[in-house]
């Protein structure tokens, strides 16, 4: 459920018309749901009431601080990538021990900053991070406090290219070299065995591949107790995926039936006393927000129809990334409109640069606003300044009331770290 509706034919973000945002802060621009991530974020946290646990919010998903202080405020943590996540986390006033950090290429500066702000795990990928980690640990004086991801060789059944818990794919330590590695971790001076890590992929429509990874740690768990390595936390990762087609259509689980299928299987948390921890981002963020954009242009071919919008794929990658659907809704409705069949484009000069291919739409006019739905998460946070395009602004409603909480940037922003040498 979301708070994106029609009220008289107008789209509305809770109460504050699309068409109001567009004129006073103009397009594209992402507006977010301030009630809904509110939601998403409840559901989520009662689908796992029945055990003690920790949501960590993938910032990766939507990085923006006032997202961030709004899930925080909530009792939300944080699952961070990289030294400027933990920047953002932190600023957003999220505490450092309710912070998790992943991530195959950590460096250690990341590594330093991490330990000196004092956050809740680090999440292990490999033997080698674990000696580097060692090292800067006892150079700043601090135990680091470590989970290990363990990929458990489970099909996710995702697009590939965000399918991580395979053998073939480079995150996390191989479940045939977990106990050895977990063996190794506890000899080492500087570092605390904190918990077991996992993470198989994103956008998971079904609870099966959860289920067999969930089966995989417990074993995993019991076997470290047993080897005298206990632990105090197992995080499961995110990846529970989102409806982005029309309803009724390939409908992701409902956060209860996850944390039933996820719980099912781990019942070593009760007999350990352990608390899970969980790293969900597209599932909290990914309905709470739609790209706003207007027409330019609407063109016709021998074999197509197009509208040309203002948003393009730097802004908004994946479609052509992920060749993903994302819903489009006319944000006035005209109900003598006739239905067509329209490519809906951005202007770049590239063909991969579209939102929608053949889709049926209501027919559209040039000067007319569209929402891009389900763009709350790797939305605003993928966009880049491909084509010299400033990156749009972000929008936050609450009520009748909204906030821009990331002004458009300028070309001024964009070149400021550009200079030409005296040769
Ligand atoms: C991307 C990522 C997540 C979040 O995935 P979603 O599909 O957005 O829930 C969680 N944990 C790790 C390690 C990730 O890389």
């Amino acid at each position: 459920m979301n708070h994106f509706e029609y009220k008289d034919d107008e789209l509305y973000c809770e109460g504050v018309s699309l068409a109001k945002i567009a004129e006073e802060c103009g397009t594209p621009a992402y507006v977010y749901s301030h009630a809904t991530f509110t939601r998403h974020f409840q559901v989520f946290d009662e689908a796992l009431a029945s055990v003690p646990h920790l949501i960590c919010f993938s910032v990766k998903a939507n990085s923006n601080i006032a997202i961030l202080n709004l899930l925080g405020s909530l009792g939300c943590g944080a699952d961070i990538v990289s030294g400027g996540e933990l920047v953002r986390a932190l600023r957003a006033g999220i505490a450092a021990d309710k912070i998790v950090f992943s991530g195959v290429g950590k460096t250690a500066e990341e590594m330093r900053s991490a330990l000196e702000a004092g956050i809740l795990s680090f999440n292990v990928e490999s033997v080698a991070e674990l000696e580097l980690l060692n090292t800067v640990a006892g150079e700043v004086g601090k135990m680091a406090p470590v989970s290990l991801r363990i990929n458990p060789d489970v099909d996710a059944k995702t697009h590939p290219y965000i399918s991580t818990g395979l053998q073939k794919n480079k995150f996390g330590i191989p479940w045939t070299r977990a106990e050895e590695s977990y063996q190794r971790a506890a000899e080492m001076a500087h570092i605390e065995v904190k918990g077991v890590d996992c993470h198989i992929g994103s956008q998971l429509v079904d609870t099966k591949p959860f289920v067999a990874a969930s089966e995989k740690l417990a074993i995993l768990v019991d076997s470290l107790f047993e080897q005298g390595i206990p632990i105090t936390h197992l995080d499961v990762g995110g990846g529970l995926g989102i409806r982005y087609s029309e309803p009724g259509e390939d409908e992701p689980p409902s956060p209860a039936s996850y944390g039933e299928a996820l719980l099912g299987p781990l019942t070593c948390l009760r007999k350990h006393n352990i608390k899970l921890l969980c790293e969900p981002g597209r599932v909290i963020a990914g309905n709470a927000g739609v790209l706003l954009t207007k027409v330019l242009y609407c063109k016709e071919s021998e074999v197509k129809k197009f509208a040309i919008t203002d948003a393009a794929f730097n802004d908004l990658m994946r479609p052509s990334l992920y060749d993903a659907y994302h819903p489009i809704r006319p944000v006035a409705k005209h109900a003598d409109r006739e239905m067509i069949v329209s490519d809906v484009v951005g202007p770049i000069c590239e063909s991969g640069d579209f939102f929608a291919r053949d889709r049926d739409l209501v027919e559209v006019r040039a000067g007319e606003l569209l929402s891009i739905g389900s763009a709350g998460a790797y939305g605003f946070s993928m966009s880049s300044n491909y084509n010299s395009r400033p990156r749009a602004c972000e929008i936050l409603v609450k009520g009748s009331d909204y906030h821009v909480i990331r002004k458009r940037e300028t070309v001024e922003q964009m070149l400021e770290n550009e200079s030409i040498p005296e040769l």
